[in-house]
């Protein structure tokens, strides 16, 4: 349901609280599934001397599969949004202004795109993921494989190369 935010733009110095918990079924990247509970949405939309502002914060849970070890692995956020809104485009740099035509903000769709840019592209299960054996993949995490790693030095490699010749 959208936002009605004619009052707002009409009486300076007004503000309307902003509640709310909003569902996204379809948010996935890849076929995966990123936000994994409600967003919790709360903030005001408040008439400053005419100019019309919304802050919220959003907070909820996405889930990713860890850039190392590809476990899948969900992490709780809270981000804070701010935007300038705006009835129309004209004369204005239209780059931060959330146009809200005939007076109303459709606040489901700005959310969902506020928090899809916002979610970080780099996503790990812990800070100090030890990732996957480059021998036999086994994720190092749930404990060590017993591979041997040989150091790789690539003078060395060249020099092995010339002796099997
Ligand atoms: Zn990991
Ligand atoms: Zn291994």
């Amino acid at each position: 349901m959208p936002l009605e935010l004619n009052d707002i733009f009409v009486t300076p110095d007004s503000s309307l609280e902003v509640d709310g918990c909003y569902v996204y079924d379809d948010l996935s990247a890849e076929g995966e599934q990123l936000v994994v509970s409600p967003v919790r949405v709360k903030g005001q939309v408040r008439n400053t001397g005419g100019l019309v502002e919304l802050g919220y914060t959003a907070e909820f849970t996405y889930s990713k599969p860890c850039d190392r070890c590809l476990a899948i692995a969900e992490k709780s956020v809270k981000y804070d949004f701010r935007h300038t809104l705006a009835l129309s485009a004209e004369n204005e740099d239209t780059d931060d202004i959330i146009i809200a035509a005939g007076y109303t903000l459709d606040l489901f769709s700005l959310v969902r795109d506020d928090i899809l840019l916002e979610l970080p592209v780099k996503h790990l299960c812990s800070d100090d993921c030890l990732g996957l054996c480059p021998i036999c993949g086994q994720r190092l995490n749930e404990g060590s494989c017993g591979c041997v790693k040989k150091a790789i030095d690539p003078r060395m490699a060249v020099l092995d190369e010339l002796m099997q010749d």
